[in-house]
């Protein structure tokens, strides 16, 4: 049987729960599920609002256009991440700058920003990598964006369920902060994101740009300028079905990295990112591995599925800025997320380490 990288997982609860629902004369698009939904979400971060959104790449785009950032603007973001958050940055007209990642955390490493910054840099767009934080802790991340009058806006797509130091949730330091619910994230609703401020103004602004610059639904005045970024009561369901099981997907999460880097803990080949488990939970078990495509290949064989981890963005085809960034390039040669889907078996991590052993004597 295939090993896969990543498969979603789901059970009975999530057919019941769209069976129930459908038998309910459903409105089908956002309405009462997604509040209950956006209400399970606050109470799990403790944010004030949370404002489901279309997907975690929408849910950027909005942040920085509720903020009114765009044309002449700078943003920075890190060269280590997924696409969207640069591409987020590019859809409202202001200009992203790639800044290099720390090599224990991959978060953005704010030393590296030359200061003063200039004044059309607005704000940083600090993406919470695989559940960790910046190792200067969020105090000095916080000061530093204050000190320089930068928006300090989170990208936690990948930290439901990860905390800061101080026990509250990722995502709510910033005045701002995302989250993904797309397939490979700690919970899925196929598509879906979400933001989280404890500024109310902000989020009303959010919801009325969320829904064509109108106050509510089933009118047609338009006060202000809006689209429309609205999920589906359907998507909802399941995603109040996979809140409701988010402590077990933690908890595994976590016990699956702990598997790994107890059976490599020899193997000196492969090395792991430090988690603090207490903390933070690791969505995919993200490794620097020597001679990656060798492994591949390897596991490949064995029917094992891996992925690499992105590449670094400023080299993207589609970015193609030039500079030096040698810890989000390390990343780009030898970074590796091996098989992290929650439903994993010890025996198939087993079966995994064994063979990333059996490749490298
Ligand atoms: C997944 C992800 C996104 C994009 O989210 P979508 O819901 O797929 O649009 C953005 N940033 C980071 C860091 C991500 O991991």
């Amino acid at each position: 049987m295939r090993i896969p990288q990543m498969i979603p997982f789901f059970d009975k609860l999530e057919k019941e729960s769209i069976s129930e629902y459908m038998d309910s004369n459903p409105f089908l698009t956002e309405f009462n599920k997604t509040n209950d939904l956006e209400k399970m979400i606050c109470d799990f971060t403790g944010s004030k609002n949370a404002i489901m959104v279309s997907n975690g790449t929408l849910s950027l785009f909005a942040m920085l256009m509720i903020k009114g950032i765009g044309a002449g603007d700078k943003v920075y973001v890190p060269n280590y991440t997924m696409i969207a958050t640069i591409n987020a940055v590019k859809m409202v007209g202001a200009e992203p700058i790639l800044v290099d990642v720390e090599p224990e955390t991959l978060c953005i490493d704010i030393t590296k920003i030359r200061t003063p910054v200039p004044k059309n840099a607005r704000a940083i767009i600090f993406v919470t990598a695989n559940g960790r934080f910046s190792k200067l802790g969020h105090e000095a991340v916080s000061r530093f964006a204050a000190e320089n009058s930068l928006l300090l806006l989170e990208d936690a797509a990948q930290s439901l369920g990860s905390f800061y130091s101080d026990g509250k949730h990722q995502g709510t330091k910033g005045v701002m902060g995302s989250f993904s619910f797309s397939v490979p994230k700690i919970i899925t609703m196929g598509q879906g994101g979400c933001i989280v401020t404890n500024d109310d103004k902000i989020a009303q602004d959010l919801r009325v740009f969320k829904d064509f610059g109108r106050f509510r639904g089933g009118t047609d005045d338009h006060p202000f300028f809006g689209v429309n970024l609205k999920i589906t009561d359907l998507q909802a369901v399941i995603g109040i079905a996979q809140m409701s099981k988010l402590q077990m997907r933690i908890d595994r999460k976590r016990e699956i990295w702990k598997r790994y880097s107890e059976l490599l803990s020899n193997n000196k080949h492969i090395s792991f990112f430090h988690h603090d488990l207490e903390l933070t939970t690791p969505w995919f078990i993200d490794v620097l591995a020597k001679n990656r495509e060798g492994l591949i290949k390897h596991l490949e064989g064995k029917s094992i599925g891996t992925r690499k981890m992105y590449p670094p963005i400023n080299r993207q085809k589609s970015v193609a800025i030039s500079g030096s960034f040698p810890i989000s390039e390390k990343i780009g040669e030898e970074g590796l997320w091996l098989p992290s889907f929650v439903q994993i078996k010890d025996q198939e991590i087993e079966e995994v380490c064994f063979e990333i052993n059996n490749f490298y004597s």
